[in-house]
C-alpha cells in the first residue's frame, strides 16, 4: 500500500527558526510514511513544553496531555488497543523531571511504545530554566548562576529501567534519526530515543555546531553489536551499553546502544492470564447494548456500600 499523505497538517509550526524540534518532526513524519503506518493507526502523545505541540503538526491521531503524564496516557491507549502504533513525544523536563516515575515504570513493563525525548537541556517554553539533562556547572545565557545539580543520563536510566530498545540520535541529522525512529517503532517492546537537539533561543552552550564537532555513529564500528538474540547475552551487552552511555565530552556516541529481542512485553504477560486479550482487547469490547451499559453497575454498589451516606429528611 502506498500512502499518499505526508503526515503534515495545516497548523502553523510556531517553533523558533533553527530549533531542533523541526528535525524531530520531519523524522517522525518520514518514519511513519516509510513504514507505511496509516494516520488512523498511529497515535502521537505529548506532554507540556515546546515539544508538546508536536501532535498538532502530524496528520495522525494525537493527544496533547498534561505535564509529565504523556506516558500514562500512552499506556492506556496501547493497553486498550494493542494494534495501534503509539509514540510518546516529550521534552527532557517533561519525561525526566515531573514524569520520571512514569518513564521508569514504562521500562519495567516493557510495553510496546516508542518514547522520543527532545533533549535540549532547558525548559524552553518557560524561558530556559535548567532541565534534568543540563550538566552541573553549565551556565546558559538564561541562567543567573551555573547549574547546581547533577544531570540525569537518559540512556543509562533507560537501560537500568528495563527498556529493551535504547538509542541516542542528533536532531540535525534527519536521515540517521529517521532510521533510528523506524527501528524503535518496529521493535517489540518499550523503546526510547534520546534526541540531542539545540534550543537556539535559550541554550547557547550546546549548539548545533557544538554537537556537530562531537557526535559519532556507533553503527559505523563493525565490532559494535548491541542486539541481544539470546537471554544469555543480556548482561554482557547491557554492561557494554552502559559503559558507552557515559561517554560525553569530546566524543558523543549516537546510534543504537541496546536492543533486546528476547524479553516478553507486559501484554504477553497479560495474555498468559487472559488468552482472549489479544483478539478481544478493551477497545474491541462492547460497552453498551440496546443503549444500556453492558457492565452490571450493581457490583459497584456492593463494593462501595460501606461508603454510602444515608440522608435523612
Ligand atoms: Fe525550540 Fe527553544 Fe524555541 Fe522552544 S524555545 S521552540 S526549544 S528554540
Amino acid at each position: 500500500m502506498v500512502l499518499r499523505v505526508d503526515y503534515k497538517t495545516d497548523v502553523w509550526v510556531d517553533w523558533c527558526p533553527g530549533c531542533g524540534d523541526f528535525g524531530i518532526l520531519t523524522a517522525i513524519q518520514k518514519a511513519l510514511k516509510e513504514l507505511e503506518i496509516s494516520p488512523w493507526q498511529a497515535v502521537i502523545v505529548s506532554g507540556i513544553g515546546c515539544s508538546g505541540k508536536t501532535p498538532h503538526f502530524i496528520y495522525a491521531n494525537g493527544v496533547h496531555t498534561l505535564h509529565g503524564r504523556a506516558i500514562p496516557f500512552a499506556t492506556g491507549i496501547k493497553m486498550s488497543n494493542p494494534e495501534l502504533t503509539v509514540i510518546v513525544d516529550g521534552g527532557d523536563g517533561d519525561l525526566l523531571g515531573i514524569g520520571a516515575g512514569h518513564f521508569v515504570a514504562l521500562g519495567r513493563r516493557n510495553l510496546d511504545i516508542t518514547v522520543l525525548i527532545h533533549d535540549n537541556q532547558v525548559y524552553g517554553l518557560t524561558k530556559g530554566q535548567a532541565s534534568p539533562t543540563l550538566p552541573i556547572g553549565a551556565k546558559t545565557k538564561s541562567l543567573p548562576k551555573p547549574n547546581l545539580q547533577e544531570p540525569v543520563n537518559p540512556v543509562a536510566l533507560a537501560l537500568t529501567s528495563g527498556y529493551t530498545f535504547v538509542a541516542r540520535a542528533f536532531a540535525m541529522d534527519i536521515q540517521h534519526l529517521t532510521d533510528i525512529i523506524k527501528r524503535a517503532i518496529e521493535h517489540k517492546g518499550a523503546a526510547v530515543v534520546d534526541i540531542l537537539q539545540p534550543c537556539v533561543t535559550y541554550n547557547d552552550l550546546y549548539t548545533t555546531q557544538w554537537y556537530r564537532k562531537r557526535v559519532y555513529k556507533l553503527d559505523e564500528d563493525p565490532e559494535w553489536d548491541p542486539v541481544v538474540r539470546n537471554p544469555s547475552e543480556r548482561m554482557e551487552k547491557l554492561s557494554k551499553a552502559l559503559g558507552m552511555a557515559w561517554e560525553w565530552g569530546d566524543r558523543i556516541p549516537v546510534g543504537v546502544f541496546y536492543e533486546d529481542e528476547t524479553k516478553d512485553t507486559i501484554l504477553d504477560r497479560i495474555k498468559a492470564y487472559i488468552p482472549s486479550y489479544k483478539s478481544y482487547p478493551p477497545a474491541k469490547q462492547n460497552i453498551t447494548k440496546g443503549g444500556r451499559p453492558v457492565i452490571d453497575t450493581s457490583m459497584f454498589k456492593e463494593i462501595f456500600k460501606e461508603y454510602l451516606v444515608k440522608v435523612s429528611k
